[in-house]
Parts: C-alpha cells; sequence; structure tokens
C-alpha cells in the first residue's frame, strides 16, 4: 500500500468516526480532529466509551441530556437547568481526558517493551 492509500484509509475511517460521533450526540468536528489528531484507533476507542446524549427536537426547541443527572436540559446552556452542573465543553473535557489516558497508556507501552 502506498502513502496515498493510507492517507486514504485513515480520512475515511475518521469521517466514518465522525458520523457516529454526530449519532451519539458529541457533534461531527469533535469526533474528526479527534481521530485525526490522535489517530482512528484512539477515537474508536473514545467514541465507543462516551455517553450517548439524547438530544430531543420538538419544533423550535432542541434539548440535551445532561451528563451528570440525566435530566433534559436546553441544548444551548452553559449550567444544567435542573442540577446547575457545568454542561457546555463537558464532552470536549472527558474526551481529552480519555486522550491523555490512551496517550499515557501507549507511552507506557513503548517504555516497557524497549527495556524488555
Ligand atoms: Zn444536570
Amino acid at each position: 500500500m502506498n502513502t496515498l492509500t493510507l492517507f486514504i484509509i485513515y480520512i475515511t475511517s475518521a469521517v466514518v468516526l465522525a458520523f457516529w460521533n454526530r449519532k451519539k450526540g458529541h457533534g461531527f468536528w469533535l469526533g474528526f480532529w479527534y481521530s485525526v489528531v490522535l489517530t482512528p484507533a484512539i477515537g474508536f476507542l473514545t467514541i465507543a466509551i462516551a455517553q450517548q446524549v439524547v438530544v430531543v427536537d420538538s419544533g423550535n426547541v432542541r434539548r440535551r441530556s445532561c451528563p451528570h443527572c440525566y435530566n433534559l436540559t436546553a441544548a444551548n446552556v452553559t449550567f444544567c437547568e435542573v442540577c446547575g452542573k457545568h454542561v457546555a465543553h463537558q464532552t470536549a473535557k472527558q474526551y481529552l481526558q480519555m486522550a491523555e489516558l490512551f496517550v499515557g497508556l501507549a507511552v507506557t507501552v513503548l517504555l516497557v517493551s524497549s527495556v524488555i
């Protein structure tokens, strides 16, 4: 396989993962850039672990589930209307924490395998 083929497979995987991420309620571009920057393997694991966000679209009102109390709150608020906790950027923060975890794990494996 040449570099171009690998590149196309890489980007296609990122796009597929981005659609999956959007379906789970976390947005297309977060999933796409996450998979591009951190490889689709880490993107896959993170999206698989990420909680499903329920988005309810009733006419002109969009509501989403809160990651803390699981009640429905307005989709565009920073703080949950029910429990008062921060909901905006919550997913991005969780994703970054998972990225740290996976990168830390990869570094550990590399270090251990270089010692052995
Ligand atoms: Zn809440």
